[in-house]
């Protein structure tokens, strides 16, 4: 098999001039014209390889290359190319990018597979708009109805059921598109994580393989006090909002060491009244 590392950094470093914030880390969210544009270079690719290509009403991407037994269940393949803001180049473009070199490399080699093989490109992985997470992948796998997309809102205020219409899409036919047992056989996703990394450099493995994965739970925690811009006496106890929320992370902290577990503090902010 052939697989062509240049062809895999052409990509990679293809789908990170697709960025809002250029110089300060990579932000491109799904929905946005960022987002759109690596869209458009993904279906070329995939066009050039002659896959047949589906998006469902939420932007979920399938390409797919047939297999030598129609009714053969798939392998899957591929990531997310959203991020979160500021995040990193590879999160999720790794997955994808490796997904689509092994296709290319079957399609460049004449393989005849025994099943079909799908790359596909999860939308709104991190939950960057709605706060959410894997909304693309439940609303694939039926997790998520039609009704749950009105109900997620962004900072705007606009629902995902009306973001993804203005981008384009017909969320009403998720119902129809959701995945079916037993289309699937496999799903590989080779995945760069910041929440690994490390893990990984420390322990000097260049590639680990998971045995279970964060089960994501968000939560909106409102936290009262008063907002003191500029504390008259330094010495009194102050009831700032914020060291309730110290609190709060100090706590999750604790669970974290005793279940292995992660948390991690979002979106933080004070509003004066
Ligand atoms: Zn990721």
């Amino acid at each position: 098999m052939s697989i062509g590392k240049e062809r895999i950094k052409r990509d990679i470093e293809a789908l990170s001039t697709f960025n809002t914030t250029p110089g300060q880390g990579y932000t491109r969210f799904s929905y946005s014209e960022a987002d759109r544009g690596a869209r458009a270079y993904l279906m070329g690719q995939f066009d050039a390889l002659g896959l047949s290509v589906s998006v469902d009403g939420v932007g979920n991407i399938r390409a797919r290359l047939a297999g030598a037994n129609r009714g053969a269940p798939a392998v899957m393949t591929g990531s997310h190319i959203d991020t979160v803001r500021h995040g990193g180049k590879y999160d999720g473009v790794v997955g994808l990018v490796c997904g689509l070199e092994v296709v290319r490399s079957f399609v460049e080699e004449g393989r005849k597979l025994i099943h079909p093989v799908e790359i596909v490109v999860f939308a709104e992985e991190e939950g960057s708009n709605f706060m959410v997470t894997m909304a693309g992948s439940k609303a694939m796998t039926g997790s998520f109805s039609v009704h749950d997309l009105k109900r997620l809102v962004n900072d705007e205020g606009v629902s995902m059921y009306e973001t993804v219409r203005r981008f384009g899409l017909n969320p009403d036919r998720l119902a129809a598109e959701v995945i079916r047992a037993g289309e699937l056989k496999a799903m590989i996703e080779v995945h760069i994580e910041q929440e690994q990394g490390a893990v990984l450099d420390e322990e000097k493995v260049s590639l680990g393989i998971v045995e279970a994965i964060a089960g994501i739970r968000t939560f909106s925690i409102e936290v009262e006090g008063g907002i003191q811009p500029c504390r008259r006496n330094p010495h009194a106890p102050a009831e700032e909002p914020h060291d309730g929320r110290c609190e709060d992370h100090r706590r999750a902290g604790r669970y974290r060491h005793k279940g292995g577990n992660l948390n991690n503090g979002g979106h933080d902010g004070e509003n004066p009244l």
